[in-house]
């Protein structure tokens, strides 16, 4: 047997193409496009790749994209008065503010200025504490989102199914731990503390890797015929790793995603879908996911 490689850059394509087809629709009375500010500060040259791609897949969906970049040298005052100003915007449905912040700024004073109804990553506390009680907003944590939009795609049912998540960061996963028992999954999270770590992965049906330490999943922490996901991206040389070792892992799995090219473009996708649902939720036609 040999893993199904989910590919993450069609799914995320696919989805692309149905949010395009929901802005025709939401357009057609003549409504403006639902939009997007981003805020970028700084000279990370990884920041400015991704908010390029950010761009450029709004852009694909019809997601109005408007790019905000303060100097390097901006205080923590003057960024918090842009998302003010952002948040209190009509013509702004979501905002994102581009992490990380130069080192001499309050990160959290700025992005805990972006309200509830602007939450385009999907990490106030409101919409997260609902994603906890089991009744989830508009948005979620888009990293999560997209791991679940991948199994979704995949026909797998996810009610009564074993899940093993490791790792219990806030923006990947404790989120997607919420998500998966709110699908009906029975979960479990694992960490640097977890005892016998691939007896416990390998209980699961869905083992989700989301650490930040390269290849060290293999075929001892899977269950045969499990669906992988792989969260992890590391760079490694020049390239990027994900945490699962695909060799040893690929003939074990029933499916795999891949690093490139899994959940990577699906984040970006879920952004966008994030986006749409707020701007839904401002115009009182309120949808909920996860
Ligand atoms: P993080 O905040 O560093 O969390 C890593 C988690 O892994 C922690 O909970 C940690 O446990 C656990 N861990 C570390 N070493 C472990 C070990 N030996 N055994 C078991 N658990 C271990 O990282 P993150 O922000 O969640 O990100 C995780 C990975 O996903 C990173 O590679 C990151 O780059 C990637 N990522 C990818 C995307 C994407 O779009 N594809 C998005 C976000 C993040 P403790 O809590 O005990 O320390």
């Amino acid at each position: 047997m040999s893993a199904v490689i989910v590919d993450g850059r069609a799914v995320a394509a696919e989805l692309r193409e149905e949010l395009a087809a929901e802005i025709v629709a939401m357009t057609a009375d003549g409504s403006r496009p639902p939009s997007l500010a981003v805020v970028l500060c700084g000279d990370d040259p990884a920041s400015a790749i991704y908010v390029r791609n950010k761009g450029r897949a709004a852009e694909r969906a019809g997601v109005r994209f408007a790019l905000h970049t303060p100097p390097a040298e901006s205080t923590t005052g003057e960024l918090v008065d842009l998302v003010r100003r952002l948040d209190a915007d009509d013509d702004v449905d979501g905002i994102l503010v581009q992490l990380p912040l130069p080192a001499h700024i309050d990160a959290q004073a700025v992005t805990e200025r972006v309200s509830q109804r602007k939450d385009a990553d999907g990490f106030h506390p409101c919409n997260f504490g609902r994603l906890a009680e089991g009744h989830p907003g508009p948005v979620a944590p888009c990293t999560p989102l997209g791991c679940m939009e991948l199994l979704r795609r995949s026909d797998l049912e996810i009610r009564g199914r074993r899940a093993v998540v490791i790792g219990r960061s806030t923006i990947v996963g404790r989120p997607i731990a919420l998500l998966l028992t709110n699908a009906d999954a029975t979960v479990t999270i694992c960490h640097s503390q977890t005892r016998d770590l691939p007896a416990v992965c390998r209980e699961a049906d869905i083992l989700v890797a989301a650490i930040g330490r390269p290849g060290m999943v293999d075929s001892s922490y899977v269950k045969p015929g499990a669906f992988v996901i792989d969260v992890g991206t590391t760079p490694v040389n020049g390239r990027v790793m994900g945490d699962v070792d695909r060799a040893s892992v690929e003939p074990v799995a029933g499916w795999l995603t891949p690093v490139p090219g899994g959940v990577g473009p699906m984040t970006i996708a879920m952004l966008l879908r994030n986006t749409v649902s707020l701007a839904r939720a401002r115009r009182g036609a309120g949808e909920e996911v996860g």
